[in-house]
């Protein structure tokens, strides 16, 4: 059963509620992260406060009690929710507020997290890899709403979702407003070619990944060539192999992009081998609890 804390206590998820003024509710208004909990630890723990602590700073906005706060409250949820393996979400809010956008109206930022299980895609798309179709939607440019913000506007992001999903893929490809490859819905991309590992670069409209950075870091460990570098449709279409990592997602190949086939049409060696190098180091990156 979900778990989640909420205003100093702990419940039953079906027991969480939230006022309707919310800002967080009625405009977005907000920060969280996602948090992968794997052999009862919780992974990057310090990584995901820092980069939640960047985007809160991002966007003016006060964590309740601070990154020690915000840590007290992860692990709790966890050890009350006991499962080994399981998916956090950390959320800070603008708080209560009155019925206007402006935030000087909300005097108290509020902090919850939930914890319960995760599945996005299923064990056999993980195994045969994902359809992915070019979505018409643009991540938005870093003057708009900046994506490495990891903000609770999240629009862009579930449309591109619904609309892979309404032309039957299973993910999307979302370009930035210049054509180059930003990332899925919510999941950084990579490509392998002519033994090199790249990634776009946060400039393009990717979130600064836990994931993508792991995986940055273990490619360097196994020798593999990996780098961040602007990428168009073009370099899916050239790959060996392209994959997608993300707290939820996990490590997960891509098969094909807008019907026509990646590299050999299935997962291939070097995706096995970083999510083999990932698994082997996810319990010494993990927070006990
Ligand atoms: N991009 C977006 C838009 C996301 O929401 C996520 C999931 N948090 C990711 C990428 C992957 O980031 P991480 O590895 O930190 O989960």
């Amino acid at each position: 059963m979900g778990k989640v804390w909420i205003d100093g206590g702990i419940v039953e998820l079906a027991d969480a509620k939230i006022p309707v003024t919310d800002h967080g509710l009625l405009y977005g208004d907000g920060v969280f992260e996602g948090l992968r909990i794997t052999g009862r630890r919780v992974f990057r723990l310090e990584d995901h406060l820092a980069r939640l602590a960047t985007a809160a700073r991002a966007i003016a906005l006060e964590i309740p009690g601070g990154i020690g706060a915000a840590r007290e409250v992860v692990l709790d949820t966890a050890r009350a929710h006991g499962a080994d393996e399981a998916y956090g979400r950390l959320i800070v809010t603008r708080g209560e507020g009155a019925l206007g956008v402006d935030p000087t109206s909300c005097p108290r930022p509020r902090m919850l997290c939930i914890v319960d299980e995760v599945r996005i895609y299923s064990a056999e798309k993980r195994s045969a890899g994902l359809d992915l179709v070019t979505s018409s939607l643009r991540r938005p440019p870093a003057d708009v709403l900046d994506p490495r913000v990891k903000s609770l506007n999240y629009l862009n992001n579930a449309m591109a979702k619904l609309e892979a999903r309404q032309r039957g893929a299973d993910e999307a490809l979302l370009l930035n407003a210049s054509g180059f490859v930003a990332e899925a819905s919510v999941a950084n991309l990579f490509v392998h070619r002519r033994g090199e590992l790249l990634t776009p670069p946060g400039s393009d409209g990717a979130l600064e990944g836990i994931n993508r950075m792991t995986v940055l870091e273990l490619a360097g460990s196994l020798g593999l060539p990996a780098r961040e570098q602007t990428l168009t449709r073009f370099d899916l279409f050239a790959a060996d192999e392209v994959f997608l990592t993300g707290s939820g997602a996990g490590m997960v190949p891509v098969r094909s992009l807008d019907g026509r086939p990646i590299g050999a049409g299935v997962p291939g060696p070097v995706f096995a081998k970083l999510a083999a190098a990932l698994a082997d180091a996810s319990p010494s990156l993990g927070t006990p609890f």
